[in-house]
């Protein structure tokens, strides 16, 4: 191969994904892969596309967020998901796979390819892309070399190494009679939603808290380091059943107007998108498994039906500042032609990891015909997903996954989950259909 028509650097999830589908679109493109001569202290396989963890890559059924944004990728033409549904095991409703079989099928659908050249070793340099558009699509556990060049790039600050993540609820799913909206001692707009708890509803859910199953840290994950500022809100639980009270649910200042007093103690919901339909529980950073938290949160009565629209979370994790370092086209605002994809881009999970390389692909494939690049409508979730990431605060910006949260509300009043679910989907996929028809 001469000079390639784009680089590609990581055949992990995104940069599969990425590369296939450029090369599908005439590109010739060079695909770095560190494996086997190194790997993370995640991969196992000498494969491309490694499953690091579990081997789901979640639902299929159309009226979740998870099988919609399956829906939509394949609309787009994703080429990794065909090879995952070829070699799906029985799950029910979900999609699980092999993952040496699925590393195998993604191995044989580059060789397949004439135009993708494997170019095996580690990268420890950004490319040069004067000639060449490129993708780093190293994933959350890029190595010192290459992690401190795209620290040098972006600048000190944005970037993460870990994530501190406290679970995001639907404001739907809230119980509206058991909140008020207040800032502390009235000062300034009225911001935050709190969640109020009497004496024993506090200490009982400071003993849950306290006793509840966490997730098990790998090897290299023990040795995440945890800030005084962010510790996990189970281990404030475990240091004193007032700890909380006077600290992340601090209740002074705080007037419940169904009482006229302030609370036992306050958890404090804050907006985080602009449309008000996602709220974070402030200070509550957590290593519960997915199923405690649920359990847990919801013994406040304010969340006693609450839906997740993301899970707390605290592990190693390599991710971009999105807002101060890339266009929402996922290119650095300080070098054209280079862009970056999946999970370093702040996208959690290993299907939006996916998408995250095919929006990474279209845009260059956009470039390369001289169209102008354009985010799919923010009703999908593959464009709502890339406008919250991208539209996030700067140096305040968190991963997220793929949630029906994130979508502008929809007309109406829908009782049921899985009705509110199947006209998200039917509005994402209609609207899908005449944004691509109009390109
Ligand atoms: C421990 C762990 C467990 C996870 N479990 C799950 C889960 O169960 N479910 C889920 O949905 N998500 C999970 N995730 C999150 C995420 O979905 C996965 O990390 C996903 O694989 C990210 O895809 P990616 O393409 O961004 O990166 P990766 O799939 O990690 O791909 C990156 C690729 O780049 C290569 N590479 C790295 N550095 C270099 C270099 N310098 N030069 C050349 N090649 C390089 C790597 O070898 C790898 O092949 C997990 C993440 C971690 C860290």
């Amino acid at each position: 191969m001469g000079t390639p028509a784009a680089t590609v650097i990581g055949a992990g999830l995104a940069g599969c994904e990425a590369a296939l589908l450029l090369a599908a679109n005439g590109l010739a493109v060079r695909l770095h892969e560190q494996k086997p001569e190194r790997r993370s202290p995640a991969h196992r396989l000498d494969g491309p596309a490694e499953l690091v963890c579990s081997n789901s890559l979640k639902s299929t059924r159309v009226d979740t967020a998870q099988g919609l944004l399956k829906a939509e990728l394949r609309r787009l033409g994703s080429r990794l998901l065909p090879l995952a549904e070829a070699c799906a095991l029985p799950a029910g409703t979900a999609l699980a796979v092999d993952p040496a079989r699925f590393s195998a099928l993604v191995a044989a659908a580059l060789d397949a390819e004439s135009a993708i050249e494997v170019v095996r070793g580690e990268v420890t340099d950004l490319p040069d892309t004067a000639a060449a558009p490129a993708i780093v699509a190293t994933g959350p556990l890029t190595g010192e070399a290459l992690g401190g060049a795209i620290e040098a790039h972006v600048g000190r600050g944005r970037l993460s190494f870990y994530d501190a993540v406290a679970p995001t609820v639907t404001r739907e799913s809230l119980d509206e009679a058991r909140l008020f909206a207040a800032s502390r001692y009235g000062k300034g707009d009225p911001d935050y939603l709190n969640a109020p708890l009497d004496t024993d509803e506090y200490r009982d859910f400071v003993a849950a808290l306290a006793a509840a199953e966490r997730f098990p840290a790998r090897g290299f994950e023990a040795g995440v380091p945890f800030f005084e500022s962010c510790l996990p809100v189970e281990v404030l639980a475990e240091r004193g059943p007032e700890t909380l009270a006077h600290g992340p649910m601090r209740p002074v200042g705080l007037t419940d107007p169904a009482t006229g007093r302030w609370p036992h103690a306050v958890l404090q919901l804050r907006r985080e998108n602009a449309a008000g339909t996602l709220w974070g529980l402030v200070g509550c950073q957590t290593q519960l498994r997915r199923g405690e938290q649920r359990r847990v949160f919801r013994m406040i009565p304010a969340l006693a039906r609450a839906e997740f629209a993301r899970y707390g979370a605290v592990h190693r994790n390599f991710f971009l500042d999105w807002p101060a370092a890339l266009t929402p086209f996922q290119e650095s605002r300080r070098q054209r032609g280079l862009s970056f994809a999946g999970q370093m881009t702040g996208v959690e999970g290993y299907v939006e990891s996916v998408a995250s390389g095919l929006l990474a692909a279209r845009h260059i494939l956009d470039r390369h015909a001289n169209r102008e690049p354009e985010l799919p409508p923010e009703t999908t979730l593959l464009g709502a997903l890339v406008r919250f990431l991208a539209g996030q605060e700067e140096g305040r910006g968190q991963p997220m996954n793929a949630a029906f949260g994130l979508l502008p509300p929809l007309p109406g009043r829908r009782r049921g989950k899985r009705e509110r679910g199947a006209a998200h989907a039917e509005r994402s996929l209609a609207d899908l259909a005449a944004w691509l028809a109009a390109r």
